[in-house]
């Protein structure tokens, strides 16, 4: 179930909240701490509202009442005893579906005697754990003693920092029985836990109108519609094949996007859902517990995955990264989906491909970075002759002895950028690469080429796709040369990554 976290000022806000996001929610919690003025009677009516909005005709959301206290992340500003009376009468005027009460109330009177009225009146109990800032000691007594009740739903919300937290909470999941519970890793960490909540077994899952962390119920949270649309939470069972990236940081990506939108066109059974990775080894653990199948490496790992593979395809050892893995039978193979990434935009602007189309071609590459390595690998194995042009030129000098030497192919002439490289790269005019990040966004203005007057029949290829149409390219263009700019590179990457992934299930 997706569970809307309702934390507006007041409730006819809250309400506009789940009118908004009806399509998309199966329960809604309604935070009565969070309301400027928690008037008893108004937070009793909310069921009765919440029934209304569905014109009576379908039973419409259910409902959770909470009154968090500060010290369990929530805003509850009054006494104990006033919030204790909330709930109290709240509940015992029946309506909500659900109640989430704090463990350590399990064993008071006043907790006991709340939990006995919201079972007198058919209200489940939500017994629940909070901590904002990291990872109890006790994690796993803590979950047996909220567990310790069979018709309550036991609530861990946590915050992991690191990838051996996430695997610990996953491990918590795996070796504990089934049972109706709920299991949130909370932050960036354990973004994987709220979104394939439903992959691994959790009860529902919490989400915010908005997923502006500054007003978000809690860190991690995205919207329902998010959790619908683009994870197919609904959808998810223990049998969802799970994809991936790993990144650190990840959340940005918009590869969860691409990938599940191809998954849902292609009716797929798979989920795709981004990593924060900090530590390989305890991540690739994780990866055999939850059996992915196959993900997608990026920046700080693209490097640093290559140990952990198993076998990897021609290009990944010489270009230094691997941005792609796919895994059967526990096998890791690694590729580089980037070096194709590239070629296909450019074969596809010259009109011909293979070695015959590259033939006699003298190109320039700025740059010497990553992002250069997959282009130089792929542009001196199809013969072509290299001049690579780098604001520290023995980077430049390395990087193409090694590929050169890997591909069997002639060494490419390195230069300092800058104006005495300008004959140099006139020399090598067919094609320029530009793989620096010199004219991404926000310094759209800035030109790595600024130096270089543009003939008209060089092939001008950009490799930064924000801004889409860099100064390079611009430049270029007017000048009548034939431009590509860095989106198509990103899209053809990210299709024959596709294409992998697909092909795996
Ligand atoms: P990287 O490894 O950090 O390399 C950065 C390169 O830019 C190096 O050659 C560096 O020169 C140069 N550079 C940085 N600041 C400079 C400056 N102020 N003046 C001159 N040169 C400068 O980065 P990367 O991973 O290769 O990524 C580079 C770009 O490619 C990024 O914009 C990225 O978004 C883009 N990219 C696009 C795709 C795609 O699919 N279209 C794929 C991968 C990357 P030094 O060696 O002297 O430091």
């Amino acid at each position: 179930m997706i569970c809307l976290t309702l934390t507006r000022d007041t409730i006819s806000d809250d309400l506009e909240d789940v009118r908004h996001n009806l399509d998309w929610i199966d329960l809604v919690e309604l935070r009565v701490d969070r309301l400027s003025n928690p008037d008893p009677d108004a937070v009793a009516r909310f069921p009765g509202e919440l029934a209304k909005m569905t014109g009576g005709e379908n039973a419409g959301p259910a409902s959770i009442l909470t009154v968090r206290r500060p010290a369990d992340g929530g805003s509850w500003s009054g006494s104990e005893a006033d919030r204790l009376a909330v709930l109290s009468q709240s509940i015992s005027e029946g309506g909500f579906d659900y109640l989430d009460l704090e463990l350590d109330l399990a064993e008071t009177p006043d907790g006991r005697r709340l939990a006995e009225l919201a079972r007198s009146g058919g209200t489940r109990i939500i017994r629940s754990v909070h901590n904002f800032e990291g990872m109890p000691d006790d994690l796993a007594r803590l979950y047996e003693d909220l567990s310790a009740r069979e018709d309550e739903i036991p609530k861990l919300a946590v915050t992991p920092r690191t990838s051996a937290d996430l695997l610990v909470l996953v491990g918590l999941i795996l070796d504990t029985g089934p049972r109706e519970r709920i299991i949130i890793g909370m932050g960036a960490v354990g973004f994987p836990m709220r979104v394939a909540a439903r992959r691994l077994g959790g009860y529902l899952s919490y989400a915010s109108a908005s997923s502006n962390p500054d007003v978000a119920a809690a860190p991690g949270h995205v919207t329902p519609r998010v959790l619908a649309e683009t994870y197919r939470y609904r959808e998810q069972s223990p049998e969802t094949a799970v994809f991936g990236i790993i990144g650190n940081p990840v959340l940005h990506s918009g590869s969860p996007e691409y990938h599940n939108r191809h998954f849902l066109e292609k009716n797929l059974d798979a989920v795709y859902i981004p990593f924060q990775v900090d530590d390989l080894d305890a991540f690739f653990v994780t990866a055999v517990r939850l059996d992915i199948r196959g993900l997608s490496v990026t920046v700080p790992h693209k490097e640093g995955v290559i140990p952990h593979l198993d076998e990897t395809d021609e290009s990944v050892v010489p270009v230094g990264a691997c941005n792609t893995v796919l895994i059967t039978d526990g096998r890791r193979r690694g590729l580089n989906t980037d070096v194709a990434g590239f070629l296909l935009p450019l074969e596809r602007a010259i009109g011909a491909s293979g070695p015959e189309a590259f033939d006699g071609m003298r190109a320039t590459v700025i740059g010497a970075g990553g992002a250069a390595r997959a282009v130089v690998f792929a542009l001196l194995r199809l013969g072509v002759r290299l001049c690579i042009v780098n604001r520290t030129p023995e980077r430049a000098e390395r990087m193409g002895a090694e590929i050169a030497e890997a591909v069997g192919g002639e060494q490419p002439v390195v230069a300092e950028l800058g104006p005495d490289a300008a004959s140099l790269i006139e020399e090598h005019g067919s094609l320029i690469v530009q793989t620096t990040s010199v004219g991404m966004e926000p310094e759209v203005t800035a030109d790595p080429l600024a130096f270089y007057e543009f003939r008209g029949h060089e092939i001008a290829y950009d490799l930064i796709y924000a801004p889409e149409q860099t100064r390079f390219l611009t430049r270029a263009a007017a000048a009548g040369c034939l431009t590509i700019p860095g989106t198509s590179m990103f899209e053809e990457q990210a299709l024959a990554q596709a294409a992998h992934f697909e092909h795996i299930l």
